[in-house]
């Protein structure tokens, strides 16, 4: 007890100071007395002391008596469960208990003399000092919530106020309240969301009678508050399923609680989706009392999800699955068919010349023929089969599920026959045919990838190889594909290496037997794979972007021959160069071309260059242009490989063609009567009535050349007269004739 403990150290201070002063009589004494004098004078000192300590022990006992009951009304002060506080009229502290001081959560010896405003919340700082002063004014005791900060936390106190009339301060006391005080606030704000909710909620009874409902449900249903309570609760479903759906929902809870989508009904009779989420309330037997039912409408939200569902994974022109969802139904289908051991076709598909009706028809017409392409496809499938358009005139069939190949042809075959059915689009009819790829799982690939890969690959080949026919995938397609790529990286390297060089073969004149002219044509010679023919790496020149690199090199290179052709053995000689489409769309600077040849004085008629029926047919204003600025600076122009592609000869009219060029294909097979002799002579009386030069390639029998010559072609080219030679070796013939 620490009133106890400091009396005791009271008494210890006495005997202390006794001794110290009996000491001091001694020493004085010591001077002047004898032993037995000292003897007794400490003798009668003791007694004294004895008597003294006895006087004090009794006066301790009372005091210690009076402080005991002191005690317990301290401690029934300290530790009484309000906070007592005796304030100034300024609010200062004058003395706090135990508990206020503990509530206010400092030291006593800290709040006394400070003022109890400083731990009031500004807001109430006010209501509390008007408080006091009226208090102390009127002398009339008060009571009111208040709320005080300490340190970061919220404390809500019921405080009482009592003056004390006679020394003008106030007693106070203060109950903590913070608990009640949160729960009420929450209340408040519950209620308040629960009127402000955008969705409907509706509480119903344990059995199913509507209690209450917020304003949205009013908005939402058509029903107002009054019209509801009372009613059950199926009152909000749709009319077929009024006794059914929600009872139902209420028997499958599961904890109490549900949530999904449910069709349900307004007043008026008006059906809608709604999210429908249910949750329950307990008592402490753990019934149920109450269901909260929280709904809104997702009708629209539903309308719009279903919309971007489809747009992410629907063709919007044919309404077919596109790429992303072809992609989803192959890797199913290929797990399903690991899974059942069973086989997956993939048949790659793409329209023959689909780009010529484009550009004849129009992007409309063009559109139709998908649409009905699209259509005629799917017809050729099962119901469970995947039609997909990826892009274009690309389109992909998955058929899962096959026990064996044998299905995959007859389908194949069924689509190529509707595919070559005239279109019927518009006024007029178009004709185009399809080219097939398939690949198979697991027998060529298991990987959604590699199997897409060989399937491409497989239709690249069915084009390669003339159009409007099936190919199955083979290994030796991907040697093909493995080839092209090790070659792409090689091309990169060969200019430097110097492992390509120009050849050039002799253009003969028909009418003088004479050669003034040649055609250069590039050969690649690969250290390891010897000589790689240009039409396997120009194609691949052309795809990975080189082909302007190699062209610049054809023509400086070609361009120098030229000049000294010109200079030492004919200066009216003439040499062709074949430029790429690739290398008119690619921009490469024509100007530096023609610069280049005005400042090597190579004039008028020097420099052909060979241009393929494909780059007229792209109709692009920028090429025609282009051939302009060719013509103009007196580069001829050759139309390559003609009778190969579409063009018709007074369309050439249009391009300043100065040369035309008869594949080889109509050379090949030329002979008395035949149609391609027929050809060969309607092209050349066409030609020259353009005022276009005729030249024959492939030339390779005296037949072929006498047939040619009479029909009035103008020059031929072809191993009769020499194959593509290197310039020295040309250079021999120039000098000494065929
Ligand atoms: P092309 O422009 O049609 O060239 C004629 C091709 O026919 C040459 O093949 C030539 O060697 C070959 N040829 C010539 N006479 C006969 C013959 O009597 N019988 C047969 N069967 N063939 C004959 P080459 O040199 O293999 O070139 C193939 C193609 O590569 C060329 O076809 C051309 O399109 C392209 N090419 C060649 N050099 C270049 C070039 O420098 N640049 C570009 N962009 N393409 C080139
Ligand atoms: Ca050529
Ligand atoms: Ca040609």
């Amino acid at each position: 007890m620490a009133a106890g403990m400091i009396k005791s150290a009271d008494k210890k201070d006495n005997k202390a100071l006794l001794r110290e002063r009996a000491e001091r009589h001694l020493g004085d004494v010591d001077l002047l007395q004898s032993d037995a004098e000292k003897n007794k004078l400490l003798h009668e000192l003791s007694v004294h002391q004895i008597e003294l300590e006895m006087q004090n022990s009794e006066l301790y006992d009372a005091r210690i008596a009076q402080n005991e009951a002191l005690n317990r009304y301290t401690e029934l002060f300290e530790f009484a469960p309000l906070a007592y506080l005796v304030i100034n009229a300024d609010a200062k502290i004058r003395s706090i208990n135990l508990t206020g001081a503990t509530l206010l959560g400092k030291d006593r010896s800290e709040l006394i003399g400070t003022s109890l405003a400083h731990f009031v919340c500004g807001s109430q700082r006010t209501v509390f000092t008007r408080s006091l002063a009226a208090t102390v004014n009127t002398k009339q005791a008060t009571a009111f919530e208040l709320r005080l900060v300490i340190g970061q936390r919220d404390l809500w106190v019921n405080l009482g106020l009592k003056p004390d009339s006679m020394l003008g301060y106030c007693l106070l006391t203060m109950t903590d309240i913070t608990k009640n005080k949160k729960a009420e606030i929450e209340l408040q704000l519950a209620s308040a969301v629960y009127g402000s909710l955008s969705e409907a909620v509706m509480v119903v009874s344990a059995h199913y009678e509507i209690i209450n409902v917020n304003p949205s449900f009013t908005a939402l249903t058509g029903y107002c508050h009054d019209e509801v309570i009372g009613k059950y609760s199926s009152l909000i479903c749709s009319r077929e399923q009024k006794h059914d759906a929600l009872s139902r929902i209420w028997r499958e809870l599961i904890d109490g609680k549900w949530e999904g989508e449910i069709d349900l009904c307004r007043k008026n009779g008006e059906e809608y989706l709604a999210k429908l989420s249910i949750s329950s309330i307990y008592n402490l037997q753990n019934e149920v009392t109450h269901r909260v039912a929280t709904f809104s409408d997702i009708s629209e939200k539903k309308r719009l999800d279903n919309i971007i569902l489809k747009q992410a994974n629907y063709d919007l022109l044919t309404g077919l699955p596109n790429r992303q969802l072809f992609q989803d139904r192959l890797s199913q289908g290929l797990h399903q068919s690991k899974r059942s051991k069973k086989k997956l076709a993939l048949l790659s598909l793409d329209i023959d010349k689909f780009k010529e009706v484009n550009d004849s028809f129009g992007h409309r017409v063009g559109d139709a023929l998908l649409v009905e392409a699209s259509t005629r496809i799917s017809q050729c499938v099962r119901e469970a089969d995947t039609v997909a358009r990826l892009g274009g005139d690309e389109f992909s069939i998955v058929m899962g599920d096959l026990d064996d190949l044998s299905s995959i042809l007859p389908v194949a075959n069924r689509i190529l026959q509707v595919m070559a059915e005239p279109f019927r689009l518009e006024d007029s009819f178009a004709y185009v045919s399809v080219s097939i790829g398939v690949a198979v799982s697991p027998d060529d690939a298991i990987a959604v990838e590699a199997l897409i890969n060989h399937a491409d690959n497989a239709m690249y080949a069915a084009k390669k190889s003339g159009r409007n026919r099936i190919h199955f995938y083979t290994p030796s397609m991907q040697e093909k594909v493995d080839r092209k790529l090790y070659l792409s990286g090689q091309l990169r390297e060969a200019l430097a290496n110097e492992e390509i060089s120009m050849f050039y073969q002799p253009i003969v004149d028909f009418k003088t037997g004479e050669i003034h002219k040649a055609e250069a044509l590039i050969r690649w010679k690969h250290p390891e794979l010897g000589y790689i023919p240009p039409d396997e790496f120009i194609p691949i020149a052309e795809e990975t972007d080189q082909i302007v690199k190699v062209g610049n090199w054809v023509f400086y290179q070609v361009a120098k021959q030229i000049s000294a052709w010109r200079f030492n053995h004919d200066p009216a000689f003439q040499v062709s160069i074949n430029k790429s489409p690739a290398q008119f769309t690619r921009l490469c600077n024509q100007e530096v071309w023609i610069n280049y040849l005005r400042r090597i004085d190579l004039g008028p008629g020097a420099l052909v260059i060979e241009i393929t029926e494909g780059l007229l047919m792209d109709g692009d204003e920028q090429i025609k242009q282009q051939l302009a600025q060719l013509s103009d600076s007196g580069i001829d122009i050759s139309l390559d490989d003609f009778g190969t592609g579409y063009s018709s000869l007074a369309y050439l009219k249009k391009f300043n063609v100065d040369y035309l060029k008869i594949d080889q294909s109509f050379v090949r097979e030329l002979s008395k009567d035949s149609d391609d002799l027929a050809l060969c002579e309607a092209i050349i009386v066409m030609a020259h009535k353009l005022d276009i030069k005729v030249v024959a390639e492939g030339v390779e029998t005296e037949a072929q050349r006498d047939l040619l010559q009479a029909a009035g072609c103008d020059f031929g080219q072809g191993f009769l007269f020499s194959k593509a030679v290197p310039a020295d070796e040309f250079e021999s013939i120039l000098a000494s004739g065929l």
